[in-house]
């Protein structure tokens, strides 16, 4: 791995501070100098020059809410939602992993270099099933991708959400509960997640409003993902769920779609962080069955979400299913959320909300996860991701284009439902 240096770059740190005509020097996996251009050391000889002058340099993005096998492959719906959903039971596992494979690939090109993966498809919890395990461990090995932090199996209550087309492990109780976060863990989990309410996809035979998990199970999962040193995160929409996970101990709240100023003020309160998925509520609030779409039009999910914002909760972007780091960048900025605060979410707020210390900052000792933009991203989000020059993973570059007429594209078609 060649050492690289960028010079008379940008610098956007990760960190809400700004850099201009810095060198950047790659040495290995890390970066190992960040320096105004003029102090700068020479490169050592041997060290790749990165053509960077006026670019922006940016850490790479991190997804902290993804599904690598509910994306840009995803089986076609056959009828409503919930039949396409439920005909995903009889993919195999081969098709999980592939499917899974290409989207990581996809992801990567598009600037992301890490994803919390919070649960993929399949309904047996035997030794044949596909998990976010496997995707990680393959693309450790090798394979084109971000770097994956698993959650292996959700865990739910029997016949909670994501039953029955996820890969749930089914738990009832505080003891049950315990022994699946073990069970994660022993199956390589980096993280853990739970639970807390029904969801969207699968309404009205599940509902948002309607709570899954009690205090005691909750904190029977904090406790035992704590004890072995594992963020817990859960699906949570109601305001009551948000609150009763809050007090259980958990550590980042998903979605909060239902969520009143108190849930939020909780969240502020107790120190946790927030991944809103603002793109899965604005797109359901239009698409879903008529009373769900209510629901979720008269909740204000963009209040809550600027309400978290300004209490100082850390809110971190989180694609969900289907869509891009990207678009849900672009909802949170249409909701009124900071550009920079935005950036801060895929990157070094992202990092904390994903229990990541080495990533989601420029500095030096960091890992060398770069992107390299052609016009700054504070000044328009879609023009500098879609001008997006190279990515570049623990020192290595990934994707680049290959001279300055070419600029990368995102490789996927439009999406019907946006
Ligand atoms: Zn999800």
């Amino acid at each position: 791995m060649a050492n690289l240096a960028f010079e008379h770059v940008n610098v956007i740190d990760g960190r809400g501070g700004l850099l201009r005509d810095a060198t950047v020097l790659v040495d290995g996996t890390l970066i190992t100098a960040v320096e105004p251009a003029a102090e700068a050391r020479p490169p050592e000889p041997g060290t790749q020059l990165i053509n960077s002058a006026g670019m922006w340099l940016m850490p790479g993005l991190i997804n902290c809410h993804d599904h690598l096998c509910n994306k840009w492959l995803r089986t076609t719906p056959a009828g409503d939602y919930t039949t396409g959903r439920l005909n995903r039971l009889h993919q195999s596992p081969g098709a999980h992993a592939l499917e899974a494979a290409a989207n990581a690939a996809w992801e990567l090109r598009q600037g992301v270099t890490t994803v919390r993966e919070l649960g993929g498809p399949g309904i047996s919890a035997g030794p044949e099933l596909f998990t976010n395990v496997h995707i990680r461990d393959a693309i450790a090995a090798g394979l084109p991708g971000p770097r994956v932090l698993a959650s292996r199996l959700m865990i739910a209550m029997t016949g909670g959400h994501g039953t029955p087309w996820y890969g749930v492990r089914e738990a009832d109780g505080p003891e049950e509960v315990r022994k699946a976060v073990r069970e994660q863990i022993k199956g390589g989990a980096d993280c853990i997640k739970v639970m807390s309410t029904g969801g969207l996809a699968n309404y009205p035979h599940e509902r948002p409003d309607v709570d899954e998990y009690t205090l005691e199970e909750l904190e029977a999962a904090a406790g035992e993902a704590h004890r072995f040193d594992r963020l817990i995160t859960t699906h949570a929409m109601s305001d009551s769920a948000v609150r009763c996970a809050i007090n259980a101990g958990i550590d980042n709240i998903e979605h909060a779609f239902l969520a009143t100023s108190e849930g939020v003020s909780a969240m502020a309160d107790g120190g946790v962080s927030f991944v809103p998925t603002a793109r899965v509520s604005l797109v359901m609030a239009r698409h879903a069955p008529p009373e769900l779409a209510k629901l979720l039009a008269d909740a204000g999910h963009r209040d809550r979400i600027l309400e978290a914002v300004d209490l100082g909760v850390p809110v971190g972007v989180g694609t969900d299913s289907r869509f891009t780091v990207l678009e849900e960048m672009e909802t949170l900025v249409e909701y009124g959320v900071p550009v920079q605060t935005v950036l801060r979410g895929a990157t070094g707020t992202a990092a904390t909300i994903c229990g990541l210390d080495d990533s989601g900052v420029i500095a030096a000792g960091k890992r060398a996860d770069l992107l390299l933009l052609r016009s700054n991203p504070f000044e328009g989000l879609r023009t500098a991701f879609e001008g997006l020059d190279m990515v570049v993973k623990a020192g290595e570059i990934l994707v680049a284009s290959d001279h300055a007429d070419a600029p990368l594209r995102p490789l996927r078609p439009p999406d019907p439902l946006v």
